[in-house]
């Protein structure tokens, strides 16, 4: 993808792919986030006969992913001798939890810390018969987005595929959702879903967020269907078919703008794939039934891009894709350039969209009084750090 991508830092483009077995270096290599074939290609490597090649990954695979086991030598199934082999040379490590919060209604913030030192955040939202993870692909984000703070920040570096699994794999732990051998399973899912709406944009970290996905969508672990699973991007056109064919989950597009002038204002990478292009691909994007709709998010701004006359130009571009919109209002941040759009504009907007056919939520807030919102992802951290008073303006978690 850097072909495509904005000017972006240094460390960006040296991040390593920290769990590759091929990568020669020195200590253990951590298996968490590695496909079946590189899992496969590790065991070789270490002295696996090709013969058990497959019957060890399956094994081992079960243990990750469907027991949610960490520790080689509880892996009772495996002979002694290889269990030894496999702690001498492999971990099973996920980011470290930081700071955990629950807010009063459940939602749930990890303050993670992955390699190097850096922070991302992830978020658990749970609701009526499900539980939504709002995952993160990135450190920061490379890209500028005029009203989301994740933008501001100046570190940047992708994330690993075990860094994104590892993210859904801590808040298992911290739900106590690993199924227990011998007792039945819990009928429902306490994370059911999964959201690639945190830090970052998820198709400038291709290939890793793919992995990731091909770890979490694996019927014998993780097991979450490729319905269950929606990567938001900011319209990374040459991405968006790729997401298609290569990770086959749903699809949300930060469209928040009907012009080009104000998207270009707002979404900075629409004046590299403007809303006609970033359209076209939309509307090539395959899908298995027309059930799966694409969900166009949309933050109402204050007199920015919540007229009636922005409803109505909303409908008419988006007419003829299998869509649904998603209306998130504006999370405050200190400094922002923006304000809320207030709530009677909210609704007006979102009943033109409604009348014009489509479903048209309103995102509820969630988890204010742990700021766990989209656009404020970990930067109230930051400010805890830096030792300024807390924002006066509410956090908001949005959820689709
Ligand atoms: N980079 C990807 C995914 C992460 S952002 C993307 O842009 O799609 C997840 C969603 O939160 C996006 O729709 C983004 O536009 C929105 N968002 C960011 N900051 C926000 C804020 N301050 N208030 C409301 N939504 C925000
Ligand atoms: Fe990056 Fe998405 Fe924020 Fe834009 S909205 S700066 S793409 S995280």
């Amino acid at each position: 993808m850097t072909e495509h991508a904005p000017p972006i830092t240094p460390e960006v483009r040296v991040a390593p792919r920290a769990a590759a077995p091929a990568a020669a270096v020195a200590g253990p290599v951590n298996l968490i986030g590695l496909t079946r074939d590189e899992l496969s290609a590790a065991l070789a490597a270490a002295g696996t006969p090709a013969g058990q090649l497959r019957m060890r990954t399956g094994q081992l695979w079960q243990w990750i992913y469907h027991w949610g086991v960490r520790d080689f030598a509880a892996m009772s199934n495996l002979a002694r001798d290889f269990r030894a082999l496999l702690a001498s040379r492999f971990t099973l490590a996920l980011p470290e939890v930081v700071r955990r919060e629950v807010s009063a209604d459940g939602t749930r913030k990890y303050l993670l810390r992955v390699a190097g030192g850096h922070e991302v955040e992830t978020v658990y939202i749970p609701e009526e018969g499900r539980g939504t993870l709002c995952v993160s692909s990135q450190v920061g984000c490379t890209l500028t987005c005029s009203f989301c703070h994740t933008g501001t920040q100046r570190l940047v570096r992708n994330l690993t595929a075990g860094e994104i699994v590892g993210q859904l794999m801590v808040a298992r732990d911290d739900l106590g959702e690993w199924p227990v051998p011998g007792q039945p399973r819990r009928e429902e899912r306490l994370v059911s879903n999964v959201v690639l709406m945190g830090m970052g944009e998820p198709l400038y970290n291709f290939e890793a967020v793919r992995d990731a996905m091909a770890v979490v969508m694996d019927g014998e672990g993780l097991a979450l269907s490729r319905r269950r699973i929606t990567l938001s991007t900011s319209g990374v056109v040459p991405g968006i078919a790729r997401a298609a064919t290569e990770i086959g989950c749903l699809l949300a597009v930060s469209f928040h703008a009907t012009t080009d002038a104000v998207r270009d204002r707002l979404v900075p990478i629409n004046r590299k794939w403007p809303i006609a292009t970033l359209l076209q691909a939309l509307r090539d994007y395959p899908r298995l039934s027309n059930s799966e709709r694409i969900t166009f998010e949309y933050v109402m701004l204050d007199g920015v891009n919540d007229s009636d006359e922005d409803a109505r130009r909303l409908v008419r571009l988006i007419a003829g894709i299998p869509a649904k919109v998603n209306l998130i209002p504006f999370n405050e941040w200190p400094g922002a350039p923006y304000r809320r759009s207030p709530w009677a504009r909210i609704e007006a907007f979102a009943d033109i969209v409604f009348k014009a056919g489509y479903a048209a939520p309103i995102r509820t807030p969630r988890g204010e009084d742990i700021m766990a919102a989209c656009g404020q992802l970990k930067s109230a951290t930051e400010r805890d750090r830096a030792g300024r008073a807390a924002p006066a303006a509410a956090a908001r978690l949005s959820v689709g």
